[in-house]
C-alpha cells in the first residue's frame, strides 16, 4: 500500500507529478502537503487526516498508526511546475499521439504501431519529437523512405513535444478513478494504452 501512488498538485491545484504513498505521507507529516479528499475537495492537514474515516482507497495500518491512504495531495508552498523533460521513447511518442496512426487515424493494437520519421532520416530528418509520429504498419510501408509531398500523404496532427509533465507517468494517470477530475483531458488521452 505504501508503494502505491498519490497524485501531487501544486498550490494552484495543477497536477505536477505522482509519488509513492510513502512519500506523500512524509510530505503530509512534515506539513509540506495536505491531503485532498477526492470527493469533497476538502484539504486535511496531518492531524485531521489521521483521525479521518476511511474512503475508497482503504487504510494504512501498522503498529501505532491507522489512517486512510492519501490519494491526492496538494503542496502548501510550491506553485511552480517542475521542468522534467518527458523522455523521447517510442512508447511516449505513441502516448502523445493517443495510440493513433497519424496518417490514417486508425488505432490498431499498440504492438502494430511503429514510429515514422516525417522527414526520413536518410534525408536528414531528426530523431526527435518534432519529426517522429505514430504510424500503423500499412501507412509506414506506404510512405517508405519519402517525404510527405512525394508520398502524397498528410499528417492528422503535426508532431510536437508532449504536454504532460515529465514527472508523471501517463500509465499511472488511469490508475485511480478519483484522480480523473484533477487531470486535463489531454493527459488522460496519453494514458490510453493496451
Ligand atoms: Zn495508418
Amino acid at each position: 500500500m505504501l508503494d502505491s501512488h498519490a497524485l501531487v498538485l501544486n498550490r494552484s491545484w495543477v497536477p505536477i507529478s505522482t509519488t509513492t504513498v510513502r512519500r506523500a505521507v512524509l510530505l503530509m507529516a512534515r506539513d509540506v502537503a495536505g491531503a485532498v479528499h477526492p470527493e469533497t475537495y476538502e484539504v486535511a492537514n496531518w492531524a485531521a487526516w489521521v483521525l479521518r474515516g476511511s474512503f475508497q482507497a482503504g487504510r494504512l495500518r501498522g503498529i501505532g498508526f491507522d489512517f486512510p491512504v492519501p490519494e491526492v495531495i496538494v503542496l502548501r508552498q510550491y506553485g511552480g511546475f517542475p521542468e522534467i523533460q518527458v523522455s523521447f521513447t517510442r512508447r511516449n511518442v505513441h502516448r502523445r499521439d493517443g495510440y493513433r496512426c497519424m496518417y490514417c487515424g486508425k488505432r490498431p493494437h499498440p504492438d502494430l504501431l511503429t514510429i515514422d520519421h516525417v522527414i526520413p532520416r536518410s534525408r536528414g530528418g531528426a530523431h526527435g519529437w518534432g519529426n517522429c509520429v505514430t504510424a500503423c504498419l500499412d501507412c509506414n510501408a506506404r510512405k517508405a523512405d519519402r517525404n510527405l509531398w512525394d508520398a502524397r500523404m498528410n499528417l492528422l496532427v503535426p508532431p510536437s513535444p508532449p504536454d504532460w509533465p515529465g514527472g508523471m507517468d501517463p500509465d499511472l494517470l488511469s490508475a485511480r478513478p478519483t484522480w480523473q477530475r484533477f487531470l486535463p483531458e489531454r493527459w488522460r488521452r496519453a494514458a490510453v494504452s493496451s
